[in-house]
């Protein structure tokens, strides 16, 4: 033999062990259900996983078994992840916002042995239990409480459990390749589907995003994830915050602007990560009161293209530096993150305000290309837009329970969004494809359109579609949700895009309306837009 290293598989235990071991004393603040605040520790986080892991044993849960949550960002739902990842079973985070039907669909197909739930959660659990065919475990995530009780007979209650737990328990060792986790998309256009993370690809994916160019994290930094753990496994953090010893902050269910602010501001947090609605109520919460969120360095948005007024607030009225980011349920989720390069130290304000407009590019562990209507490869110039395609240690390859790849024939995933990529590789989304605006033939890109009509102080949230054209087969159209107190005219809106777009992009109309539909991740829901406004243009006879 010429000598070897050690060889230990890479598993999720092993983030807490390190966290409890090292970063003992750094806090972990969450709200609970109940609107206090909790503060525990990694070390106390470490004991109770482990306690937890063994009575999850003593329940009969075995190996490989799926364990769901239904739950906030809170302690006991990161110590949920610690105890069913460590002990090699399947920690299957369900998302509330899903329509009943949905739901019990998600807990079949994945066929969740137990579930563990919070409060707010019990009249979804009550309401469709019957329908749950393999649940055999109902854990309410609190101390014993006589109205869940008398709500579902059976109940074991988290609190307890853990009491029961031994604290001498050791993790197991198994396969790296053994899966960790379970997240399904949100299902906007037919069932949702399982992506099925395994204790490897999660491991590589942590490392990755902790990197100076991805998140850059790092014991230094207090984390507020307003981004869901069942919403991608919050983008990652709680395993990477474990990985490098950050201080947590755990929002709960409350996700209103005031009370993150509240914690922002309380708690010093320095990085935030979240989707761009979330960041609007944060930004007219912190502009009525008057806060500078002084200690907020850094925000993540991903999840839908953060719009060019919104990074530009954060930079120049907070001195908040965004970091916009994309990625997917299939790609654990990080893709890209918008970090500038050595080289681009010298560029003026402008410039650099443009280059970070765009979603960035990947990390080392992903590699991205853009393909005609053919597969054929496209450049990357900056210019040339096609679909976006991926493949990485961290992208899913089969779904959940499907027997086929989902890759293509010569092994890469295809995104389903549209976008450009520059020679350093900087990716600019253009549309996901079913969203994109086809005027007589040409593309028209609703990210940008809807970048521009937010931009107007006197508008909320705005999408743009596609409405029916007799003509161009089908034309751009604005719907916008005007700004509390806010009038402003169609002709207002119309009037912004004046040499920001070539005339044939400028938008035939504006619809105002009180409130868009959105997804269980908070996504605008354009195909109900679609579905309601189609035929306006037709019907204003345009
Ligand atoms: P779902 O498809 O279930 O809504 P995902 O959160 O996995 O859930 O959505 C992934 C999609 O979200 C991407 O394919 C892309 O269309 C969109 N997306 C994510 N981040 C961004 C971003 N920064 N800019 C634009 N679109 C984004």
């Amino acid at each position: 033999m010429l000598g070897s290293m050690m060889r230990n598989a890479l598993l999720v235990s092993d983030l807490v062990v390190h966290a409890g071991k090292y970063h003992t004393d750094t806090e972990i603040v969450s709200r609970e259900t109940s609107g206090e605040l909790n503060v525990t520790n990694w070390g106390e986080v470490a004991e109770a996983s482990r306690k937890l892991a063994s009575a999850l044993d003593t329940l009969g849960l075995q190996e490989g078994d799926r364990i769901a949550t239904l739950a906030w960002n809170n302690h006991r739902h990161l110590k949920i992840w610690f105890a069913v990842s460590g002990s090699g079973k399947v920690c299957h985070t369900l998302n509330p916002r899903l329509a009943p039907q949905q739901f019990i669909f998600i807990c079949n197909d994945a066929a969740d042995k137990a579930i563990f739930f919070d409060k707010t959660f019990m009249p979804l659990i009550t309401g469709t239990r019957d329908h749950l065919k393999t649940i055999k475990h109902f854990v309410f995530m609190g101390p014993r409480d006589e109205e869940v009780v008398a709500a579902i007979p059976d109940v074991i209650f988290f609190d307890e459990l853990i009491e029961k737990g031994d604290v001498d328990y050791t993790w197991p060792q198994f396969n790296e390749e053994s899966p960790c986790s379970l997240c399904y998309t949100s299902g906007t256009t037919g069932n949702p589907k399982g992506v099925l993370y395994s204790n490897r690809s999660t491991m590589i994916h942590t490392f990755a995003i902790s990197l100076p160019d991805a998140l850059s994290l790092s014991s230094a930094e207090v984390i507020l994830p307003v981004v869901p753990m069942f919403h991608a496994n919050a983008w990652g953090i709680p395993y990477a915050a474990a990985m490098t010893g950050a201080k947590l902050v755990m929002p709960g269910s409350m996700l209103d602007g005031d009370s993150l602010l509240g914690l922002i501001d309380d708690q010093k947090v320095t990085l935030a990560l979240g989707v761009p609605t979330i960041w609007m109520m944060l930004l007219a919460a912190a502009e009525k009161c008057g806060s500078k969120m002084q200690t907020l360095r850094r925000n993540v948005i991903g999840g839908s293209a953060a719009a060019p007024s919104m990074i530009a607030t954060f930079r120049d009225k907070y001195d908040c530096d965004t970091i916009h980011a994309w990625g997917m349920t299939e790609t654990s989720p990080l893709g890209t993150a918008n970090r500038p390069k050595g080289k681009h130290a010298d560029l003026d304000a402008d410039a650099m305000g443009l280059l970070r407009l765009g979603q960035g590019r990947p990390p080392f562990g992903i590699d991205l290309r853009i393909v005609d209507d053919a597969g054929s490869p496209l450049p990357h110039d900056g210019k040339a837009e096609g679909a976006l395609q991926c493949r990485g240690h961290w992208v899913v390859d089969t779904y959940f329970g499907q027997e086929t790849s989902t890759m293509t024939e010569d092994g890469w995933f295809d995104t389903g969004d549209v976008s450009t990529i520059d020679a350093d590789g900087f990716m600019v989304i253009r549309d996901r494809t079913k969203d994109i605006i086809k005027s007589g033939g040409e593309w028209i890109s609703s990210v940008d359109l809807e970048g521009i009509a937010v931009a107007h102080p006197g508008i909320a949230m705005a999408a743009a579609i596609g409405a029916a054209h007799p003509k161009w087969d089908e034309r751009p159209i604005i719907i916008a949700v005007p700004a509390e107190g806010a009038a402003p005219s169609e002709a207002d809106i119309i009037a912004l895009y004046d040499g920001k777009v070539a005339s044939w992009q400028v938008p035939d109309a504006v619809v105002f309306t009180d409130e868009i539909p959105l997804n269980a991740t908070g996504k605008m829901l354009k195909n109900k837009l679609r579905d309601k406004f189609a035929n306006i243009l037709i019907e204003r006879g345009i």
